[in-house]
C-alpha cells in the first residue's frame, strides 16, 4: 500500500504554499490527523486579509496567478473520462477505453468476493485512476511513491492509481495489481481506526490478489533464511522506503508469513473472518496471541522455524550456492586433469630416457 496525497492536494500544497506564505500576518492551521485518515502534511493556510489595500490588491493577484497556474492540471482532470461500476468510478483517458471496461468487470468479478471476505456489506465510494503514462501516474501518484510501485492506493481520497497495459505490464498484471490494492481498500475500510503490521496488510493483499508461493519465490525466501538476512517482520512497516531488492524480499516474506498464520488458524480450528473481528475487538496483539497462542515475537520464531523446515533443501538451488559448487566441482577437474598431464608427461620422459639408453 502506498498512501499518498493526491493530484489535488499536491496542486494545492505547490499552490498554496508560496501564495499565502510570505503574506505578513498569516495564520497557518495545521490540522492534527487521525492515523490513516490525512496524509501527512495537509496544511490550510488561513490568511487575515484587509489589514491594507496592498495585500488585498497582492491577494487578488496572487489568487489570478493561482488560476492561471491552476488551468494546465484542471484541463489534464478534465481530459478523464469517467465510468461507474458499483461505487467506483473509474477514471480514464480516451485511449484507454478497453482496459476501463476490463477493469469495470474486475470490480463486478472481485468485489463480493473482498468485501464477503472482509465482512463488509457496504462499501465507501471510491475511484480508480488507470494512469495513461509513467509522467500521469507520477502525477496522480505521489513524490513519495517509491519507483517500484506498480499502483497504489491513496488515502485519504479511497483511490487506486493503476498503469495502463499500455506502457506497463499487462492486462492479467493490472488484474494483480487491482486485487491488490482493492484489498487494501476493504483492509482500510474494516481496521482504519486500528494498528496491524504493515506485513499482515501487505500479506493479505498479495494473498488475496491471487499470488502464490512459486519455487523461484521460495528460493528467495530460503537464500534469505540461511545467510541470515531475512527482514524482522515490524520492520516491515517501513516497506516504502526499501530499495526494490529489499521490498521484494519483504513482500515475499509478508506473503509467507500470512500463510503460516492461515495454516495455524486452521489448525486451531478459528475461523479468518473471527479472527478479523477479535482484532477489531481486542486489538491485533491480543487476537495473535488469543487465536493462535502465540504473542508476536514466538509468532516470528515460529514463522522462521517453519521456513527453515521447509526450504532447507532449496538452499542447494540458490543461484550463489550453485555458483560455487560449480566453482568446486571446475576447480576439482582442473587440479585432475593438470595432474594427468603431469604423470602423462612424466611416463613420456622415462619412455625417452629408456629408449635413450638403448641407443647409447
Ligand atoms: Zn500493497
Amino acid at each position: 500500500m502506498v498512501k499518498a496525497r493526491s493530484f489535488q492536494s499536491r496542486i494545492a500544497n505547490r499552490m498554496f504554499h508560496p501564495v499565502f506564505e510570505n503574506v505578513k500576518n498569516s495564520r497557518q492551521i495545521h490540522f492534527p490527523q487521525p492515523p490513516g485518515q490525512r496524509s501527512p502534511g495537509a496544511f490550510i493556510f488561513h490568511p487575515v486579509i484587509g489589514r491594507s489595500c496592498f495585500n488585498l490588491r497582492l491577494i487578488l493577484f496572487l489568487l489570478l496567478l493561482l488560476l492561471v497556474t491552476a488551468l494546465p492540471g484542471l484541463a489534464q482532470e478534465s481530459d478523464k473520462l469517467a465510468l461507474q461500476q458499483d461505487n467506483f468510478r473509474i477514471f480514464y483517458s480516451p485511449q484507454n477505453e478497453k482496459t476501463a471496461a476490463a477493469v469495470a468487470r474486475m470490480v463486478e468479478f472481485h468485489r463480493a468476493r473482498l468485501e464477503a471476505f472482509y465482512g463488509l456489506n457496504v462499501a465507501e465510494r471510491a475511484s480508480i485512476i488507470i494512469a495513461a503514462s509513467p509522467a500521469e501516474f507520477r502525477e496522480y501518484g505521489d513524490s513519495r511513491l517509491p519507483e517500484w510501485s506498480s499502483a497504489a492506493y491513496i488515502l485519504p481520497e479511497n483511490l487506486i492509481l493503476v498503469k495502463s497495459p499500455a506502457w506497463a505490464g499487462s492486462l492479467p498484471q493490472l488484474e494483480r495489481d487491482f486485487l491488490h490494492e482493492l484489498s487494501h481498500l476493504y483492509f482500510h475500510q474494516k481496521f482504519a481506526a486500528l494498528y496491524l503490521p504493515l506485513w499482515y496488510n501487505e500479506g493479505l493483499a498479495e494473498y488475496l490478489g491471487g499470488r502464490r508461493l512459486e519455487m523461484a519465490d521460495e528460493i528467495k525466501l530460503s537464500a534469505a533464511v540461511f545467510s541470515g538476512k531475512t527482514i524482522p517482520l515490524e520492520r516491515i512497516d517501513s516497506l516504502l522506503y526499501f530499495p526494490q531488492p529489499k521490498a521484494e524480499l519483504a513482500y515475499l516474506q509478508s506473503l509467507s508469513a500470512v500463510l503460516l498464520l492461515k495454516e495455524t488458524l486452521d489448525r486451531e480450528g478459528v475461523a479468518w473472518g473471527d479472527f478479523h473481528e477479535l482484532v477489531l475487538q481486542a486489538g491485533w496483539a491480543a487476537a495473535l496471541q488469543q487465536s493462535t497462542g502465540m504473542d508476536e515475537f514466538a509468532f516470528e520464531e515460529a514463522w522462521l522455524r517453519a521456513l527453515e523446515k521447509n526450504y532447507r533443501w532449496l538452499f542447494f538451488l540458490n543461484i550463489d550456492t550453485l555458483l560455487w559448487l560449480i566453482l568446486g566441482v571446475v576447480f576439482i577437474l582442473a587440479i585432475y586433469l593438470i595432474r594427468r598431464r603431469n604423470k602423462k608427461r612424466l611416463r613420456r620422459w622415462e619412455e625417452q630416457e629408456r629408449r635413450g639408453e638403448q641407443f647409447y
